[in-house]
């Protein structure tokens, strides 16, 4: 036994039950998803780090890059993901964040479309955003494990569109899987709740 026992990265806990985003999301993806691929980055992350958690992962993020910067960002950015989702979500925003959609998309419509562009230009695998910088909002896309964090956006909402995320319930069909996050599962309540 060590004198000091380092804290270690943990998986954190789905939002919602593995069953609660059926038919739309399957226990089964989430039990990969969740419980394999996100667990695999927390495991690989606590390895590169030597079982040492003192750096959040905001600064791993900002100050890191191979394997430790994306061990790193796949643990922060599934984390938010799952929180971008509920049980009987989807729909449209309201107050705040639906007037700052307004103002800077045009509307809500023409948001959608330019995010389901953004979602769908990423070629393999990444992720689409919402962000937020100098109190205008914009939609990035980030390869990889990228996370929008490094060129100085705050995150408000993304979609993992890595293959992993919709395979199992959409097979290779993106559009589907994104026409379903806003329909059915987007939690606009926490996309709020980011906005500076
Ligand atoms: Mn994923």
């Amino acid at each position: 036994m060590p004198y000091i026992e380092h804290m270690t990265y943990e998986l954190p806990e789905l939002p919602f039950g593995k069953q609660d985003l059926e038919p739309h999301i399957s226990a089964e993806t989430l039990d990969y998803h969740h419980g394999k691929h996100h667990a695999a980055y927390v495991a690989n992350l606590n390895k590169l780090t030597d079982g040492d958690s003192s750096k959040s992962l905001e600064a791993l993020i900002a100050e890191s890059s191979g394997g430790l910067f994306n061990n790193a960002a796949q643990v922060w950015n599934h984390t938010f993901y799952w929180s971008c989702m509920k049980p009987g979500g989807g729909g449209a925003p309201e107050g705040d964040l639906a007037a700052r959609i307004d103002a800077d998309f045009g509307s809500f419509a023409e948001f959608i479309t330019a995010f389901k562009a953004a979602a769908m230009g990423q070629f393999g695998s990444g992720w689409a955003w919402l962000v937020e910088k100098d109190s205008k909002l914009s939609i990035v896309a980030t390869g990889n494990a990228g996370n929008p964090m490094t060129d100085g956006y705050k995150p408000l909402l993304t979609v993992d569109v890595w293959e992993h995320a919709y395979y199992v319930d959409f097979r290779n069909a993106r559009p589907g899987y994104l026409n379903t996050f806003f329909e059915s599962l987007v939690n606009w309540a926490f996309v709020s709740q980011n906005l500076g």
